[in-house]
């Protein structure tokens, strides 16, 4: 159950498995039953999510409510709603050879006892999403919180056995030596976000045991802009996009791609919107995040040496805090474009036209999520024709992926797989094919 147990890893599959075997997890009954628990502990217990949130990334209660706590609640709103209707068999036509009186159809198969992996970044949600979507599905749950987020950690595993069957969610914390066990369990379906470096060892440990996986990863998301554009709007949303969470969102817009003239223009608007958002003193703002820890911090303080400050580019390390930060005249070649930032800090690189923007984005990895702020049509359309991205959003960063009824998940290095409202009963179960030709 917790580490509170000296359970091992081995003996919890097994206790999981042993339950799911019996039938338990099932009936649909089990399954609503298990989603309005978890609904109970998200309106009972938010406070104390929104508390270790706090603790963990200096989250204000708002954007815990906001991000993680209300986000699950409607995760499991929608999935109640829809749940009887996505799980109806759906009928196939049946070719002329088998005769009249054969049917087909297709029926939703839980999985068996599946292995949700969440990252620190927001601990709360990016677990309790994919539970969500496995308890739908009648599974065996074992989720492992991470240990980078401790105070978030130690409260999923006090308040989920608090509120759900024990004998069918199990919550293991503990860092690599744990994962690492668990691993080594056989699974039928084994969920993993966070980054591709540990998307690759989940990968492999999967394949000793045929267990099929989804890889939520990360990457380096564009925000390309024209001169077409409200540049106002666009800094604001970008602003607000980039900076929630500290800039510690898989799918927050990493660089800013567009034409020198517009990237001057959009530098004072974009200075003024961290002012709006943050005030002068960001530090000072109860509504702006931490850096998780001391080790990403110097990561990203590293990365701040790239171009020229717009805003922003200072830091206190005792207090984890780096200053909502924007950077102008980013070399591409420059570190702070090498690597996914997942942190504070927007660098803008520009290129001359829509031509070279499709060029520089396609000759990357494939990215988590692709923001495009244009009023052409045309332009909007050749983003979409001619780019593959995990998700693709117009005109607003992040919003794509509270869309309950849109698939999300990445592609190439940014993930493989997808969950979120009806998708998640495709990711979290087995669709089985029947065909029924009477005897008579
Ligand atoms: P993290 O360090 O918390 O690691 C994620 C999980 O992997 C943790 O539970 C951790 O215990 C486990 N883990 C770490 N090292 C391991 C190892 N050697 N063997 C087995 N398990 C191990 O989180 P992170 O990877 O730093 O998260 C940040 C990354 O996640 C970013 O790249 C971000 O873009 C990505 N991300 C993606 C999504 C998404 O939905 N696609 C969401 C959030 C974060």
């Amino acid at each position: 159950m917790t580490t509170a147990t000296p359970e091992q890893p081995a003996d919890v599959v097994a206790r999981l498995r042993a339950t799911f075997r019996t039938g338990r997890t099932k009936p649909v009954e089990w399954r609503t039953t298990q989603l309005r628990r978890l609904r109970d502990l998200l309106k009972e217990k938010g406070d104390d999510l929104a508390a270790a949130l706090h603790t963990d990334l200096g989250k204000s209660s708002t954007e815990s409510y906001r991000t993680e706590i209300d986000f699950t609640v409607r995760e499991i709103d929608h999935t109640l709603d829809h749940l009887a209707d996505w799980l109806r068999p759906e009928p196939a036509p049946v070719p002329a050879h088998l005769g009249a009186d054969a049917t087909a159809r297709t029926q939703y198969d839980p999985l068996g006892v599946v292995l949700v992996i969440a990252p620190w970044n927001y601990p709360a949600q990016l677990l309790l999403a994919p539970l969500v979507g496995a308890l739908a599905s009648g599974d065996a749950v074992v989720v492992k919180p991470s240990e980078l987020a401790p105070a978030t950690s130690a409260a999923l595993a006090r308040l989920l056995p608090a509120y759900l069957d024990t004998d069918a969610v199990a919550v293991v914390e503990g860092g690599i030596p744990e994962t690492t066990a668990l691993l080594a369990e056989k699974f039928d379906h084994i969920f993993y976000t966070g980054n591709g470096a540990v998307g690759r060892i989940v990968l492999r440990a999967a394949a000793e045991h045929l267990t099929p996986v989804t890889l939520e990863l990360g990457g380096k998301s564009p925000a390309f802009v024209d001169s077409t554009a409200d540049l106002q709007v666009v800094a604001d949303r970008l602003a607000r996009g980039k900076f929630l969470n500290a800039g510690q969102t898989c799918v927050a817009p990493d660089y800013v791609l567009t034409d020198p003239a517009t990237a001057a223009a959009l530098e004072p608007l974009l200075a003024s919107a961290v002012e709006k958002t943050y005030g002068a003193d960001p530090q000072r703002s109860g509504e702006y995040g931490r850096i998780v820890n001391e080790r990403h911090f110097d990561r990203l303080t590293g990365l701040l040496g790239s171009g020229r400050v717009v805003v922003g580019g200072v830091s206190d390390r005792a207090d984890k805090y780096i200053a909502p930060t924007v950077l102008a005249d980013v070399d591409p070649a420059s570190p702070v474009m090498g690597e996914e930032i997942f942190g504070p800090i927007l660098p803008i690189v520009t290129v001359d036209g829509l031509d070279e923007a499709l060029a520089f984005i396609n000759d990357r990895d494939k990215p988590l999520a692709l923001y495009v702020f244009s009023e052409s049509a045309e332009t909007r359309d050749r983003i979409a024709a001619e780019t593959s991205s995990g998700g693709l959003g117009y005109g607003l960063p992040l919003a794509h992926l509270t869309v309950s009824d849109l698939p999300f998940g990445g592609v190439g290095e940014s993930g493989m797989g997808n969950y979120h409202g009806r998708y998640s009963i495709e990711t979290f179960s087995h669709r089985k094919a029947i065909l029924d030709k009477p005897l008579g």
